[in-house]
């Protein structure tokens, strides 16, 4: 049996990640879930899966779901705050971690997993886009498998050759075609891209996801993530990855060899795919996810973005270019802009312009240890905070 322990358990890939694991009950046991503060939903998980631990980064919550856990006379231990995240992250009787907690806050423990040397399924990309060369570095001495949930580097992943981390010239790979649906606002008229509200920005068309995520969808500031969270992954730089628009989300990502070869994935657009790919690789698992159709498809299309409609896009690409703590600043900045776009304290439109202001008001460091990383994220957290209130 394999230990599984899910790092965001309650939410939009957590939830995903359970359907498919129950799916496989002489395969995989859950040893730890962990959600923020949504005691009600890691309660119900609880009684169903019945872990070892269950934490809760929020105090409060942690103290309120041991007392229902209790009551239940069901026998987990509760943890809180990001000790307790950390500890199930790197706990022995946990192989495999699940690190879908949303943005920056996934770091810490998604690092203890890697240098745990746990097989990582790795949905925060932010811990990525924060501290890559930290991330990428703890795996390898840890001895971690890092596996990507991410649909299009789950996609590319399938698609490269089993020993790409040899460089992608050794391994004839020319580029990385990462495609992207564009978001509810793909066609919108630029105009009327200021007045659109939380709820139509979260209505993406073909995924349904956390709310930072699908922001981050309608401004194709994931994108930029993405590209980033690539350049990592894939060893490569950024101007070896192209951004595809591709309305229908059937294609999850591509790559281009140098024979003019372009192998892709193809698939519905049900994270299940990329969650059983991982959990099961090298073999093959049954995910629940409906066959593919390409009747009903019928037809695949392919545009370029506009970094004028996407700024965020245009961000993400001159960060990575960047490099140091820029990619670091960029994310902050983008957390704090989609918290005050979500609890309409800010504008669609003005989420990419307190991005660049944060960027243009702190220095870049280069070569940061940890420590310096997590005063970075602070610092970027203060100065965009600050540049939100001057706006309203
Ligand atoms: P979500 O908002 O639905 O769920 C987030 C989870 O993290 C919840 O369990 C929540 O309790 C937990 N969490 C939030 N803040 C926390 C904190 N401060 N400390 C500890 N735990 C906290 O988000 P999601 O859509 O499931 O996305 C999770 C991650 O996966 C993100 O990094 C996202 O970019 C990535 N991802 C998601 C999808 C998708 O389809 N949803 C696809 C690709 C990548
Ligand atoms: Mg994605």
């Amino acid at each position: 049996m394999i230990g599984l322990t899910v790092l965001g358990s309650t939410g939009s890939i957590g939830i995903s990640t359970l359907d498919v694991v129950a799916r496989h009950p002489d395969s995989y046991r859950v040893v730890a879930l962990t959600a923020n503060k949504d005691v009600e939903r890691l309660y119900q998980q609880c009684l169903e899966f019945q872990p070892r631990f269950a934490v809760m980064a929020d105090g409060d919550a942690a103290l309120a779901l041991e007392r229902r856990l209790g009551e239940s006379g069901a026998s987990i231990r509760v943890l809180a705050g990001m000790e307790g995240l950390e500890h199930v992250a790197a706990m022995e009787e946990t192989h495999y971690v699940m690190a879908a907690i949303v943005g920056a806050a996934g770091l810490l423990p998604t690092l203890a997993a890697a240098r745990a040397g746990k097989r990582v399924l790795l949905a925060n990309k932010e811990a990525l886009v924060v501290a890559g060369a930290l991330f990428m570095q703890a795996a390898e001495q840890g001895g971690a498998e890092i596996l990507p949930i991410d649909s299009e580097h789950n996609a590319v992943f399938q698609c490269m050759p089993a020993d790409f981390s040899r460089g992608l010239d050794q391994v004839g790979v020319s580029r990385i075609l990462l495609t992207a649906s564009g978001g509810p606002f793909r066609s919108l008229p630029l105009n009327q891209l200021q007045d659109v509200t939380p709820d139509q920005a979260c209505a993406h068309p073909n995924w349904d996801m956390g709310r930072k995520i699908s922001v981050d969808s309608a401004t194709m500031m994931n994108k930029g993530l993405e590209v980033i969270e690539a350049c990592w992954l894939f060893h490569t730089s950024p101007e070896r990855i192209q951004v595809v628009l591709h309305p229908q989300s059937v294609i999850h990502s591509m790559v281009a060899y140098t024979d003019g070869s372009v192998l892709a994935q193809l698939g519905n657009p049900d994270m299940r795919t990329p969650i059983a790919h991982a959990l099961a690789w090298p073999e093959r698992i049954d995910s629940g996810v409906a066959p593919l159709d390409l009747f009903e498809v019928a037809r695949l299309d392919f545009k370029a973005p506009s970094f004028e409609r996407f700024a965020c896009l245009r961000l993400a690409y001159e960060a990575i270019e960047t490099g140091g703590t820029c990619p670091a600043i960029l994310n902050a900045a983008n957390e704090m802009a989609v918290d005050a776009f979500l609890s309409e304290r800010l504008g669609f439109t003005q989420i990419p312009a307190v991005i660049e202001s944060v960027l243009e008001a702190l220095p870049v460091q280069h070569d940061a240890d940890l420590d310096t990383l997590l005063a970075v994220d602070e610092a970027a957290r203060r100065q965009a905070e600050q540049i939100i209130r001057s706006r309203v």
